[in-house]
């Protein structure tokens, strides 16, 4: 069966980043995706340039699906959003916390994905296909890994359809994770996240952040390139197939891609697994 490849932007500020999106959205439809996500800013800070960035994917035929968060929204503010993007058609949203912005404390009304889950769910019913994130290496506030499985399958229960993963470079984390939520009755598709590596520094700084490690040998060699910007992204391109490759050998029923709103990695990852052919 042809594994389901969705792709993730961030909505773009600039009219030069509306324009390359457009490009980068233009390469990536050759790969026929299932649908194409839109982040919201940390705090809700892109709640309007993740809707127009949305309407606009829509509108050319794609299937659109929002990013939502409630660590800093109200009820009524999450209401009129679901009011909205039924009124255009979206049927489905990726489901999350969230971050605030750092310094700040939560105003929102939702301390926790599950209960924005169980929100959306009480005021739309089944209208929307509801994505939620899922931690193979542990979501970086959790009190434990245990603890971290027991509240997913809590958001999952809510009412989440399917989970991406955040991203890691441990394959073996993913088959442990999926197989420990079987364990627990948790039976969604939990598609992985994949992150091609475009820059050491980035994602050292991402990776530190979300907690996904990178695997020490791969850490060091990366550093090693320093600014040899073509030898670290034939490295990741190796790497990210490979991964790509053991993800979807082992049954993984799709992949997700951090496109970080380029498509040239991904072009050529994709040439490697011949996903165009699939
Ligand atoms: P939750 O599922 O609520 O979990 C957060 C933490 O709380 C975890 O440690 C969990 O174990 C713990 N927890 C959950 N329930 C309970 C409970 N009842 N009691 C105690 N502890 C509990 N961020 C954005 O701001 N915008 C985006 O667009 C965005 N897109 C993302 C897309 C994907 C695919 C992924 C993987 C992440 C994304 N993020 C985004 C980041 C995400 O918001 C952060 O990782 C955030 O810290 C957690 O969000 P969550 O939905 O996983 O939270």
């Amino acid at each position: 069966m042809k594994p389901e490849i969705s792709f993730e932007f961030f909505p773009p500020k600039t009219e030069e980043g509306i324009l390359k999106l457009r490009e980068t959205r233009k390469q990536l439809a050759l790969l026929d995706p299932k649908f194409f996500s839109v982040t919201f800013g940390v705090g809700g800070s892109t709640r309007d340039r993740t809707m127009e960035t949305v309407l606009e994917i829509q509108t050319e035929g794609f299937e659109a699906a929002p990013h939502i968060s409630g660590i800093s929204s109200s009820k009524a503010e999450i209401l009129d959003l679901l009011k909205t993007y039924q009124h255009h058609g979206i049927r489905r949203l990726v489901v999350l916390r969230g971050d605030l912005p750092s310094g700040e404390v939560s105003s929102g009304d939702f301390a926790y994905a599950s209960q924005l889950v169980t929100f959306i769910r009480a005021q739309t019913g089944d209208w929307f296909q509801i994505e939620v994130a899922a931690y193979p290496e542990t979501h970086p506030e959790a009190r434990s890994a245990s603890a971290d499985l027991k509240n997913f399958k809590t958001k999952v229960d809510a009412g989440a359809n399917a989970a991406i993963t955040q991203y890691f470079y441990n394959v073996d984390a993913y088959f442990q994770f999926v197989d420990q939520c079987q364990k627990l009755g948790v039976n969604i598709p939990i598609v992985p996240g994949v992150m091609p590596i475009y820059n050491y520094t980035q994602l050292a700084r991402f990776s530190n952040v979300c907690g996904a490690e990178i695997p020490r040998w791969l850490s060091l060699r990366l550093q090693d390139y320093g600014d040899d910007v073509a030898s670290l992204r034939a490295l990741g391109l190796d790497v990210v197939t490979d991964l790509c490759e053991k993800l979807l050998a082992g049954g993984a029923p799709g992949l997700h891609f951090y496109t970080l709103n380029q498509s040239g990695l991904i072009s050529q990852i994709a040439g490697r697994l011949d996903l165009k052919n699939k």
